[in-house]
């Protein structure tokens, strides 16, 4: 099977309380073993990235994004923007983000968080880093500034995403990539089993967004990287290809929109045998 990449997990959130109390390196080691190969590891402050790369320094495969996300600007706090450009400055750090609007769980803050998404689309494009947008009943807001701040310029994807084939069809027009988590296998996501459908295969992303958003059929169980291959599973069905396809393909998307290329699995030998993981890498996936 083909190598795979979980383009958004927070690592560094995992709560590594779960069933078995499993550590980083177990969870991660149960995702590669089931061809989960590559991670990108998000962070929602400064502060927070700051940890995560010490945290996760060890781990040739993870890379990072760093940026303010709209639900985390006032424990973020006042953040200037060469210190953004610090942490960004890194092979590692692949994208900026996540952030974004959410006006879902934070209407009142509809000011401070298009002033924050303003200046950070500002930061991508200035660095050509592509953006890792969140977006929540915000499309308007969203759209008008991705396109007045030129985000075109440095492209980037909306994450999780479960708005309408309108907003995809316009995110799609400004060059952006969709990417989809375990929403869209939960029963109640016809919208955005609609929006998978319309999207082209060229132009999407599987995700786990872990620790949130357990797939079905392990929902309601801490999620990890592992779990991405049920996304994968079910929007390979949807689609009518392979799941190795779909992996070849979100792979490539992934290596496209951040201009870097994954290890190859001989070459991913080598990161393995740097990264000892000898033991429990076998470890089959639990099933709830
Ligand atoms: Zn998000
Ligand atoms: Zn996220």
């Amino acid at each position: 099977m083909t190598y795979l990449v979980d383009s958004h997990c927070h690592l560094a959130s995992l709560s590594l309380q779960g069933k078995a109390g499993d550590s980083l390196e177990q969870i991660i080691a149960r995702a590669q073993s089931c061809q989960v190969s590559h991670f990108l590891s998000i962070a929602c402050t400064l502060d927070e990235f700051r940890d995560m790369s010490r945290q996760l320094e060890p781990y040739p495969f993870v890379y990072y994004s760093c940026g303010i996300h709209p639900l985390n600007l006032e424990e973020a706090g006042e953040w200037q923007e060469d210190e953004l450009i610090a942490c960004l400055n890194s092979d590692k750090v692949i994208a900026l983000g996540e952030t974004g609007l959410d006006y879902h769980y934070a209407p009142e803050s509809r000011r401070a968080q298009l002033d924050s998404f303003a200046r950070q689309i500002n930061v991508a494009v200035s660095l050509n880093k592509p953006l890792i947008v969140h977006a929540r009943e915000a499309k308007d807001d969203t759209l008008s500034l991705l396109r007045s701040e030129q985000a075109r310029e440095c492209g980037g994807v909306i994450h999780c995403f479960t708005d309408t084939i309108d907003m995809a069809r316009k995110c799609l027009d400004l060059g952006f990539y969709i990417s989809f988590t375990g929403i869209a296998t939960f029963r109640g996501s016809d919208n955005v089993r609609e929006v998978v459908r319309y999207v082209p295969l060229d132009r999407m992303m599987v995700e786990t967004d872990c620790p949130y958003l357990a797939p079905i059929p392990v929902r309601g169980v801490e999620n990890e990287p592992a779990f991405v291959r049920y996304v994968l599973k079910f929007i390979a069905d949807f689609k009518g290809v392979s799941e190795e396809q779909l992996a070849a393909i979100s792979s490539h998307n992934f290596e496209e929109l951040y201009k870097i290329r994954l290890c190859t699995p001989q070459r991913l030998e080598c990161a393995y045998s740097d990264y000892k993981i000898a033991g429990i890498a076998n470890k089959p996936l639990e099933r709830s």
